[in-house]
């Protein structure tokens, strides 16, 4: 049999979806999984009458690979990585490529790019998205490394990924860890908007009283819209008209509302702490999740603590397309966009990953869990500015926060007055204030610092360094 051109390793949820996308493309493959059961399962069934061989193991997965071995790695993140990386090399040759196509944290990946290059093989971190129908039809994929392993790379990523209308949804996104660094963020991005569409879901709910094909209407007149029709928006209205087939009530309101994560909305969180980026819609959403998974907290302070009861406010009417809540909606997502492209060009110029901004819009354009009509704007504002330090100020984003901010004032404060909890919402309304606001009440906060630990302050009217003996 002739070698093959294409490897995979691990049979999850996504290698499975990607080795079939791999072959349809016209790249033969080999497929090893360290439970061979599974690697059975999957030959006789999805991969029955493919161009795709098994393997038992992993010298008899390398013998059947062509030279030089270009092998991706769906494996869970972390130590099976380590693990697969260090029982594959003894096999692998000079040249050989791996690929590590899981959620990896961005230093394991720094830290195995100079490892496995230092050994004369290539080693690409390559974020995925699109979950399973995006592997099997196309994802977007953001591959990191050196140059050259991209290269050698590059013809099957290029057939494999989403294809938008500028291209295919991959591109070489830098050296090290920036491609894992950059899904990353794009998960953190993610994290915001799910939470920001559930905040509107809420007050749709608790407010409007209305049902879930009331709101998935409006859901889907939000996704005709250019500033809000994205992925998420689908799918929320669908998730909202969806019932549940033993009683036909809405199916949503019979999940448990307790939300799990994996690490990578957290590490966007750490990430932009310790590199001085502001991404407080992204937190919000973390934070969101975190609250909701202290359900039992939740139960007893209920009856404990009283806010006002839930009284009605101006969100405006399915027949204006809630106007005042789709103001909120659109620029909590436009926040979550910007913070997270911030934090990409923070941590560009601070790793020396020279990140390409538009490139980077462009890629999410199609396959992944955040493409939208809006990263045409955020890729047209960065080709505009390839320096621009906060999308929100980009003539087009400007006019539309400029247009909107009243909408979101209003469901912010609707929302207090309700009691009803919108962490993203007002987390972007402060954001958004903040960033607008030339003077910020922090001459205080450095009056204090000097005040209790003589560290010194800064003047607004004459150069230098000063401190005050302020307690004689
Ligand atoms: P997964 O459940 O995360 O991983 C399953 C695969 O990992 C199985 O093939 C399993 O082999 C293998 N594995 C686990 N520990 C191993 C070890 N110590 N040595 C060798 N193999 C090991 O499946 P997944 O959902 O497809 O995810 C794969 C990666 O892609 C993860 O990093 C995930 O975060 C990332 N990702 C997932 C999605 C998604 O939508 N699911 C989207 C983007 C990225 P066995 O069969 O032997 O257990």
């Amino acid at each position: 049999m002739s070698k093959a051109h294409f490897g995979l390793i691990g049979l999850g949820v996504m290698g499975e979806n990607l080795v079939l996308n791999a072959e349809s493309n016209g790249f033969s493959s080999v497929v090893y999984n360290r439970t061979y059961a599974k690697t059975e399962e999957f030959l006789s069934g999805r991969g029955a009458g493919k161009n795709i061989q098994g393997a038992t193991d992993l010298q008899d997965f390398v013998s059947k690979l062509e030279r030089p071995r270009r092998i991706l790695m769906m494996v869970k993140a972390g130590g099976p990585v380590d693990a697969v990386i260090q029982q594959i090399s003894p096999f692998l040759e000079e040249g050989d490529l791996l690929i590590d196509g899981g959620n990896s944290e961005y230093h394991d990946t720094e830290r195995r790019v100079a490892e496995l290059e230092s050994k004369s093989f290539g080693f690409i971190g390559m974020g995925v998205s699109g979950g399973a129908k995006g592997a099997l039809e196309g994802p977007s994929m953001m591959p990191g490394g050196t140059k050259a392993s991209y290269d050698a790379i590059e013809s099957l990523v290029r057939k494999m990924a989403a294809q938008v209308e500028d291209g295919p949804c991959v591109t070489y996104i830098g050296p090290g860890g920036s491609g894992h660094f950059v899904k990353t963020v794009h998960n953190g991005i993610e994290y915001g908007i799910e939470q920001i569409l559930a905040e509107g879901y809420d007050l749709m709910k608790r407010v409007g009283g209305m049902n879930g094909t009331q709101m998935a209407d409006v859901f889907a007149h939000w996704n005709s819209t250019e500033e809000l029709s994205s992925y998420l928006v689908e799918i929320t209205e669908v998730c909202l008209r969806t019932k549940d087939p033993d009683d036909g009530a809405d199916l949503v309101e019979k999940i448990q509302d307790k939300a799990g994560q994996k690490g990578t909305g957290l590490w966007t969180v750490v990430s932009a702490l310790q590199m001085g980026a502001s991404v407080p819609t992204i937190y919000a959403s973390l934070n969101g999740r975190v609250m909701s998974s202290m359900k039992e907290q939740r139960i007893k302070a209920e009856p404990i603590l009283k806010g006002p009861a839930i009284k009605s406010f101006d969100m405006g009417t399915p027949a204006d397309g809630m106007a005042p809540l789709m103001d909120a909606m659109v620029l909590a997502c436009m926040a979550s966009y910007a913070q997270g492209m911030e934090l990409l060009r923070i941590a560009s110029a601070e790793h020396n990953y020279n990140l390409n901004m538009p490139s980077i819009a462009q890629i999410w354009k199609g396959g992944c869990i955040i493409r939208a009509r809006l990263l045409k704007r955020i890729q047209d504002a960065f080709n505009a500015d390839p320096q621009l330090a906060n999308l929100l100020i980009d003539p087009w984003f400007a006019e539309q926060v400029n247009r909107r901010l009243p909408g979101l004032a209003k469901v912010v404060a609707g929302a207090a007055e309700a009691g009803i909890p919108v962490p993203c919402l007002s987390s972007t309304l402060d954001y958004i204030n903040s960033y607008r606001t030339a003077r910020l009440p922090q001459n205080l906060v450095q009056a204090m610092r000097d005040c209790f630990g003589s560290h010194t302050y800064e003047r607004v009217d004459k150069d230098g360094i000063f401190h005050t003996e302020w307690l004689n």
